[in-house]
């Protein structure tokens, strides 16, 4: 049997509640694909509503053992998950690029990436805090304390299959809540794994439920408007996201929205141009260009653009395009046939409205759903390309005159993830910080999530933070307690 093979056999395919595997009680399955070939991978199960709600009785069934278990012990779990993640990274590296598509080394990295939230959460949970104070007249105590919100609805999406869960499971197994999480149903394989990886760890049953599902809605509904979750905690597109904060406003769940970007890249006449040219190549092609945090409208002052625009074109054009499982592929395809017509879409678009492809613009025949690395060059500020999330290995390049007019199309956005500006001067950086309208901004570097630091968007984009002792807050309740 090829490694393949044996990576996706050894995938639990059925869903996860109460600390067992169960088939859907429909008996129903979906199918995943690799989205390099279009071929079916395996099937999974496929939940109905009556799963998800035996889910939910699973976590709220385990809700208060799981608040009162020591924080230390809780933490030792998410460490182990994290030494487990990272010896058998390999083996999750391999199943997350056949499901997905990324280079089997970017799955790699993301492995390490969503261990170290895990590890970051398991010291995060012994460090939760409070107050205490006499108060002023003397005559009582105020405490101030932090306890697990309860059972949380968690929701991912594909783009990053361990990456998103992790940033969530890791806040709530430490704060001591509960949860179901349902993963993108394109990717379903990289979490089924985790949770297996985590009951290893010595996570306690009813604790992590996974529910699997081509009815997300039909499945997740029910379990907002049940009224025993305490918390949605959703990762995807600003338009499920908005439907899903209608639904929690029924039992005002308490929510954290990271939704979707279009993050700005400046570069500026004084810019070190070939490190502005690595930042926008990782920029843009990390994940393919599928990340919320990709460089998607690259906006240059005119002295530098066509230098620039040549340097980043030679770049994009040496990039191998392949089955993220060979060697030496830089961009994989994209996660399936809807995804990359969208991108087709908005590309045609732009250059029907006057926009040049410098390389890439148009589909190789083929199976699997790849789309070559693409720059495009005066793209109308008012086309589709500029105004939404592009999703894809595009680069939209955008001439602009000094920082004043760069910093007022960076901000004429609905989303404000993330941005990033390339200077050499002073001042112009703290007026970038001070000014770009958005959740994160990096100066002289890409936009990227570190467990240190809070992750989230403002605008369309979201909010609540992940990540950071902001990260583990989403997770608890702030009680104040007179005691006189
Ligand atoms: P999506 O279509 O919004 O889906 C995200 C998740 O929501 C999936 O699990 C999906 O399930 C589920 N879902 C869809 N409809 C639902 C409904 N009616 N009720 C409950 N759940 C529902 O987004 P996507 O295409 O997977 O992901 C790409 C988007 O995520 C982009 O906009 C990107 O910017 C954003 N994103 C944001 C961040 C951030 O941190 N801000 C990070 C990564 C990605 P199915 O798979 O079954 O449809």
């Amino acid at each position: 049997m090829s490694r393949e093979r044996e990576v996706v056999e050894a995938c639990p395919t059925e869903l996860f509640i109460g600390g067992k595997w169960v088939a859907a009680e429909s008996g129903k399955t979906l199918t995943v694909e690799d989205p390099s070939t279009g071929t079916a991978l395996c099937d999974v199960a496929d939940a109905s509503p009556a799963d998800g709600k035996a889910a939910l009785d699973a976590a709220v069934a385990a809700q208060a053992d799981w608040a009162a278990t020591p924080p230390r012990e809780r933490g030792e779990i998410l460490r182990r998950t994290y030494e487990l993640m990272t010896e058998r990274a390999d083996d999750l590296a391999l199943l997350m690029t056949l499901e997905m598509g990324k280079p089997v080394a970017e799955s790699k990295g993301e492995i390490a990436y969503a261990a170290e939230f895990f590890r970051w959460f398991a010291e995060e949970a012994v460090r939760i805090d409070g107050g205490y104070q006499i108060a002023p007249n003397g005559s009582g105590r105020f405490l101030v304390m932090r306890q697990p919100v309860g059972p949380c609805l968690l929701i991912t999406p594909w783009n990053f299959p361990a990456a998103m869960g992790a940033r969530k499971i890791g806040p709530a197994v430490a704060a001591g809540c509960t949860m179901v999480i349902k993963p993108a149903a394109q990717t379903p394989l990289s979490m089924l794994k985790l949770a297996e990886l985590m009951t290893e760890a010595g996570l306690p049953a009813g604790v992590l439920n996974v529910v699997t599902t081509h009815d997300a809605g039909g499945v997740m509904e029910p379990l907002i408007r049940d009224g025993r979750a305490r918390k949605l905690s959703f990762t995807g597109s600003t338009p499920i996201g908005r439907k899903l904060i209608e639904q929690a406003a029924d039992q005002v769940l308490r929510t954290s929205m990271e939704l979707g970007g279009n993050a700005p890249l400046l570069v500026f006449e004084d810019a070190d141009l070939d490190k502005a040219v690595d930042g926008a190549m990782l920029a843009k092609m990390r994940n393919g260009g599928e990340a919320c945090t990709a460089a998607n409208r690259i906006y240059v002052q005119a002295p530098v653009m066509d230098a620039f625009a040549a340097r980043l074109t030679e770049r994009m054009a040496a990039l191998k395009v392949g089955r993220g499982t060979e060697d030496g592929v830089d961009v994989g395809p994209l996660i399936d046939g809807t995804q990359r017509d969208k991108v087709r879409e908005l590309v045609d678009d732009a250059v029907d409205q006057g926009a040049r492809a410098l390389t890439g613009g148009s589909v190789a025949s083929g199976n699997g759903y790849f789309y070559p690395p693409t720059v495009l060059a005066d793209v109308p500020r008012d086309s589709p390309a500029a105004r939404e999330e592009i999703f894809g290995p595009v680069a939209a390049l955008f001439r602009v005159q000094d920082a004043s007019e760069a910093i007022a199309v960076a901000n004429a956005s609905r989303f404000g993830l993330g941005a990033s500006a390339w200077t050499n001067d002073a001042a112009e950086k703290d007026r970038f910080a001070a000014e770009l309208e958005s959740g994160s901004v990096f100066i002289n570097g890409m936009v990227k999530s570190d467990p240190r630091l809070p992750f989230g968007g403002i605008k369309k984009s979201g909010y609540g933070r992940e990540l950071s002792v902001h990260g583990i807050r989403e997770f608890v309740n702030v009680k104040t307690v007179w005691i006189a």
